[in-house]
């Protein structure tokens, strides 16, 4: 080999909600081989993974169960990591986007980003249970499909058509979560300013040439 290469290496964060199936293992197993492969070959290669453990179905589940949802997210990542450890999966490290180094890193990301202009405030409409007291994603609301009137269908898309809309199409909608008739509220969201990364995505993207050498292999197994 000419140089040892550092490669940085992660599959797809499973979700803390529930446990690991085949379908997910066919990419972890995958991935394995592959980590072992660069690490026979002498390259300095790390395989890093960690349970996705933010999002509304881990706080509805967790209620479910009577739990909170840190008891959930801890019992789901020793299950997840027993699976793992089960099927000879070797992460070089396995940790969880509950820590205090992920929160550390996505502030300073966020505030650098902000600081430089690069996210955006709008003020949106969302659809609020006003049981629950809480926003409702778009999973997260069921109706008639406006376009082939199919009922109990998400408020995103028909699964029984195809049609997809906003959740504000659907006909006669309910939160999926109470039952309840979700409201029309207003709510600020985040927005990052993509385009304006627009030329540095191209140059990650263009082909590697003698004006290029240095060009990255970004999210590519080669
Ligand atoms: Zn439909």
């Amino acid at each position: 080999m000419s140089h040892r290469r550092k490669i940085l290496i992660t599959s797809a964060l499973p979700y803390a909600n529930g446990p690991i199936h085949l379908g997910h293992l066919v990419e972890y197993i995958q991935t394995d081989i592959w980590a072992r492969f660069q690490k026979m070959r002498g390259n300095e290669c790390y395989y890093v993974c960690a349970d996705d453990a933010h999002g509304t179905p881990i706080m509805l589940r967790a209620q479910a169960e009577g739990i909170t949802p840190e008891e959930l997210i801890a019992r789901v990542s020793e299950e997840h990591q027993a699976d793992f450890a089960g099927f000879n999966i070797q992460f070089d490290h396995y940790h969880s986007t509950n820590s205090p180094e992920n929160k550390h890193f996505a502030s300073y990301i966020y505030n650098q980003l902000n600081d430089k202009g690069h996210i955006s405030r709008k003020t949106i409409k969302q659809f609020y249970d006003p049981e629950k007291e809480m926003f409702l994603p778009d999973r997260f609301i069921k109706g008639t499909c406006p376009k082939c009137k199919a009922e109990d269908q998400y408020g995103d898309n028909c699964e029984a058509c195809g049609a997809t809309y906003s959740p504000t199409e659907l006909i006669d909608p309910k939160s999926a979560v109470s039952g309840a008739t979700p409201v029309e509220k207003e709510t600020d969201h985040l927005f990052f300013e993509l385009s304006h990364f627009e030329k540095n995505a191209q140059r990650l993207d263009a082909p590697r040439s003698p004006a290029n050498p240095n060009r990255q292999q970004v999210g590519r197994m080669v």
